[in-house]
């Protein structure tokens, strides 16, 4: 069971929707959202492309897209929803504040029937627009998760990481690699290839999810692979005790003795096959400098680099390391730090 399932907030969704006693809750609620979308397949059906899955979906759930690309188109699109007679979009401009990728809102002067009931605006400007794809199946999420979607109270947006939030990320990435989609795509590109590349990640979305961020179709392969896969995200960051100390207000005497930030796995993620191999990275251990992520972060002029290693060179607090396994790295920056797959060589 992920921690998700334990925050009473997913426990509640849980209930409400009656999948209380279905197994874990995630799974049980996600597996209610897919189950609608296939029977909207069904009946107003079939689907090719992710975009026309979209289309149908949307076109259920009443609901239209606006992408925002500047400040400007922004407040051009609060100006064109007042004229409308929807005073609550002069909102947006804060609503759509650092974290917050996007916002719905339901129009009160269009009919609940109305194909724009609701104008879920999708935030594209600055480095916003590479999530664009996500964005949209979250706001989607909210509503998948309702049986009405008139009951959701709206605004809804995509911020925040309190464990509705993260619920809708879940729903997303559901939906949004649309099984019957993705999984042939994937198998595809597999059945030719020993292990997950980068490559195959790219091939998936070039294909069939053009608008998708590399990450998240990175995070559906991980998901949908058969054999244990680990995801690691490293970037330059002090030791979790230091961090502590430096929040707390700790000051050093000598210069010399301050901590100095090193690079270490940020983000660790294994998929359910790692976890059953028991594939183990400690989250925030230091990356030696012997990895091809360490490597491929501090000396390489390139953006990708792979190689094998054997993680008995990982070590980890007090000195103790990880277990003697060969693995396969591929390791690639983005923004600042390095995403890598980590799997083993048998
Ligand atoms: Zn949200």
């Amino acid at each position: 069971m992920s921690r998700l399932d334990d925050e009473p907030d997913v426990i509640e969704q849980a209930r409400r929707l009656r999948l209380a006693g279905h197994g874990n809750p995630v799974q049980a609620i996600v597996g209610h959202c897919l189950d609608r979308i296939r029977r909207w397949v069904q009946s107003d059906g079939p689907v090719a492309t992710i975009g026309q899955l979209e289309a149908l979906v949307t076109r259920r759930l009443r609901m239209v897209f606006e992408e925002v690309e500047s400040d400007e188109g922004l407040a051009a699109l609060i100006r064109k929803y007042i004229l409308l007679g929807e005073g609550v979009f002069a909102y947006l401009k804060h609503d759509l504040d650092g974290d917050t990728f996007g916002a719905t809102y339901r129009r009160s002067t269009a009919a609940p029937d109305a194909p724009d009931r609701l104008v879920a605006i999708i935030d594209c400007r600055g480095d916003k627009g590479a999530r664009r794809f996500f964005t949209r199946w979250h706001e989607v999420a909210h509503f998948l998760v309702e049986p009405d979607p008139e009951e959701v109270e709206t605004p809804v947006h995509r911020a925040s990481d309190s464990p509705l939030e993260r619920l809708m990320d879940e729903i997303a990435a559901h939906a949004g690699f649309y099984e019957p989609i993705f999984g042939p795509a994937f198998d595809r590109e597999m059945a030719s290839r020993p292990r997950l590349t980068f490559q195959v990640v790219e091939a998936v979305r070039g294909q069939c999810f053009p608008d998708a961020s590399f990450q998240a179709t990175l995070f559906a392969c991980h998901r949908r692979l058969m054999t244990p896969v680990v995801y690691v995200e490293a970037e330059e960051r002090l030791k979790a005790e230091h961090e502590r100390q430096i929040k707390g207000g700790v000051q050093w005497l000598f210069e010399e003795a301050r901590p100095e930030a090193q690079l270490r796995a940020a983000q660790v993620v294994p998929n359910a096959a790692a976890q059953r191999a028991k594939l183990f990275i400690a989250p925030n251990m230091r990356i030696p400098s012997s990895s091809v992520i360490h490597r491929l972060f501090f000396d390489s002029l390139g953006s990708e680099d792979t190689g094998r290693e054997n993680l008995n060179t990982w070590e980890h607090s007090g000195g103790k390391r990880l277990a003697d396994q060969e693995v396969w790295v591929e390791a690639k920056k983005v923004k600042g730090r390095v995403v890598a797959i980590v799997q083993p060589v048998t």
